[in-house]
């Protein structure tokens, strides 16, 4: 019977009362009907509740055309309507019939984004962490180390952060303790790692991440998504499993963009009032989101999500941060007898890592959104030596993908330290950090990859500097060449 199969695909998703589309999980148990329809208990007593108050008219009355009869397949199978003494009942009024809901659309009328995933799924890949047994913070930072280059006291601290956070989901408020959540505010440079160093712990962990731009929220009724969007974007991610989110991550980039502007008499829809309505969800909050779309409307489905245990990172490049970190630091050394020279910290290329809350309160956070965000730190700035490890080292370097591409031909390709560093440099001119090296790299392997299956005789490519600074061209070996020179 082709029900059965649908029966199968349905056990992973939640049943959705057709009628006031909510999930099983709220509405409790469901009736379930032909043609894989399932209606709430509640929608079903009103059906029954208006048939009533219906049967109450007269037996003549003309409901007029749009409630007249369609008969239904397997109609003469059914006695449903039929009294004790096999006499039909319709000369009382209207049969339920008159609604034929299988009309409406198959499989219970749901499209497929819109339906929610029942909680417990099996059958899945290990992850590398188990969120109920929490490794330690330094096997946590030794994978982070894997695929982050430099970063270290960002990756020392998440990873605290992280153990911690999971560890007091693990073990709820134990010995009437409330430990608080460990949402995060990292600030660093554009391009320096923030979203990467996020997705790497969230891929590690297992866990569902949605990564969103502060600037596209606004206040609820305004143009823009409103500020449970994240949440809702959290749900998507999380396969529309209301458990998995409520353990997920939610990073928010640009957050330095909604900070309070200074001196304005309008209403600031975007900055102080997206702080002030981002306060519950960072605490801990129910909110009701639509599932499978981004707004709230009638024929969406709702789900209550609980933001209690959800991690929240913010993130942003905070520019003249260093400023207001200097302004600071002057102040305080400039009185007393203590007094430091003015320009003492002018020089100082980690003068982000000073960064304290105070600091960001005078960037226009509001104190609220901060207080929320226990934990705050600062991301380095890559110099040139940490773009060519970044080139090099993780375990999804660009240059060892481009090795394993032209492995798959047979070729080897090998790049002189040198090349690696006009790579950065050229990198480091486009003042965006990390993410300009897949641009510049692939500028130049381009030809590469095109000339070099063409000729079957090529053994080895190395790139060299003089074919980037287009003085000379890449160093091609033969196979023949190569087999004499390892003498076989
Ligand atoms: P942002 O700080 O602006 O969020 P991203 O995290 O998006 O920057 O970084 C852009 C890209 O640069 C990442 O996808 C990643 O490949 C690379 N990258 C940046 N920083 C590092 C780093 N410290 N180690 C390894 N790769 C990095």
């Amino acid at each position: 019977m082709s029900d059965n199969k649908d029966n199968r695909e349905e056990t992973e998703y939640e049943d959705v009362c057709y009628i006031c589309r909510r999930p099983e999980s709220k509405t409790g148990k469901m009736l379930h009907i032909p043609q894989n329809i399932s209606i709430c208990v509640d929608c079903m007593q009103r059906t029954f509740d208006q048939m009533d108050n219906m049967s109450m008219m007269p037996p003549n009355f003309d409901f007029g055309p749009a409630f007249a009869e369609i008969p239904q397949a397997g109609d003469n199978d059914s006695d449903s309507d039929k009294d004790d003494d096999g006499k039909s009942s319709k000369k009382n009024g209207p049969s339920i019939r008159f609604l034929n809901l299988a009309d409406m659309g198959g499989l219970s009328g749901i499209p497929q984004s819109q339906r929610v995933k029942k909680a417990k799924q099996k059958d899945k890949v290990k992850p590398v962490f188990d969120i109920t047994d929490i490794p330690a913070p330094h096997k946590i930072k030794e994978e982070l180390d894997k695929y982050v280059v430099g970063q270290e006291q960002a990756k020392k601290v998440m990873s605290v952060a992280v153990y911690n956070h999971y560890k007091r989901i693990a073990n709820p408020n134990k010995d009437g303790v409330e430990i608080e959540k460990s949402n995060m505010l990292m600030i660093g440079p554009t391009g320096c790692g923030k979203t990467y160093l996020v997705r790497t712990l969230a891929k590690l962990l297992d866990v569902p991440l949605a990564v969103t731009d502060a600037t596209s929220l606004t206040e609820a009724g305004y143009i823009g998504d409103d500020i449970e969007s994240v949440v809702s974007k959290l749900l998507a991610a999380a396969d529309n499993d209301i458990e998995k989110a409520e353990h997920g991550i939610i990073f928010v980039d640009e957050i330095d963009k909604i900070a309070k502007k200074k001196n304005t008499n309008q209403r600031d829809v975007s900055g102080e009032s997206v702080q002030q309505g981002m306060l519950k969800l960072l605490e801990g909050a129910e909110v009701e989101v639509p599932v499978g779309a981004s707004s709230k409307n009638a024929m969406v489905p709702m789900v209550t999500i609980d933001t209690t245990n959800i991690l929240f990172i913010c993130g942003g490049a905070f520019p003249e941060m260093e400023n207001v970190i200097k302004e600071r630091l002057n102040k305080s050394s400039s009185m007393g007898f203590m007094a430091d020279l003015k320009d003492k910290y002018d020089n100082d290329k980690n003068i982000l890592q000073k960064v304290t809350v105070e600091d960001v309160r005078s960037f226009g956070m509001i104190p609220e959104f901060i207080g929320r965000l226990p934990i705050l730190f600062a991301l380095e700035s890559l110099t040139e030596d940490m773009l060519v490890r970044i080139l090099k080292e993780p375990k999804n370097a660009i240059v060892k993908q481009y090795e394993e591409l032209l492995a798959l031909d047979g070729v080897k390709l090998t790049f002189t330290d040198e090349a690696l560093h006009e790579i950065a440099k050229k990198a480091m001119e486009k003042e965006v950090g990390a993410r300009a090296l897949r641009a510049v790299i692939e500028e130049f392997m381009l030809d590469i990859m095109y000339e070099t299956p063409k000729d079957d005789n090529i053994g080895e490519v190395v790139i060299t500097k003089e074919y980037l600074t287009h003085t000379g061209g890449p160093q091609i070996k033969m196979r023949e060449f190569l087999r004499a020179e390892s003498g076989q």
